[in-house]
């Protein structure tokens, strides 16, 4: 599964931001046109936060709406697809949002394991 790869560097990047310390949110945010499964990313996230300072933290995912910009007259439309044509003039639409995938931010534990 495409997701589980996905989601791996998802965990590998918050865990390396956290810098040791447990990670208790990650907010993550999928382009409706990246053709990422949200879903399938949330069922993988417990799978591969065990283990880590990322295990049990609350996964959140924000979809972010496709939009595409005309290249000749530079209207912008929404885009459910990653191909689409101007409303005005019939040009190709360009995808300026929609296809990124990325960790928005994330909250970790203020008290530092004390631990040695
Ligand atoms: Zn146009």
């Amino acid at each position: 599964m495409h997701e589980l790869g996905i989601t791996r560097s998802i965990v590998a990047i918050a865990a390396e931001s956290a810098g040791g310390l447990r990670v208790k949110r990650v907010i993550v945010a999928i382009g409706e046109l990246s053709g990422i499964d949200a879903d399938a990313v949330r069922f993988c996230f417990d799978i591969c936060a065990k283990g880590t300072v990322v295990e049990s933290a609350k996964l959140e995912i924000e979809r972010v709406p496709g939009r595409g910009r005309c290249a000749a007259c530079e209207l912008e439309a929404a885009l459910t697809t990653p191909y689409g044509a101007c409303a005005a003039c019939n040009a190709p639409l360009r995808v300026i949002g929609g296809e990124e995938l990325k960790v928005k931010a994330m909250e970790v534990d203020d008290v530092r394991d004390m631990r040695v």
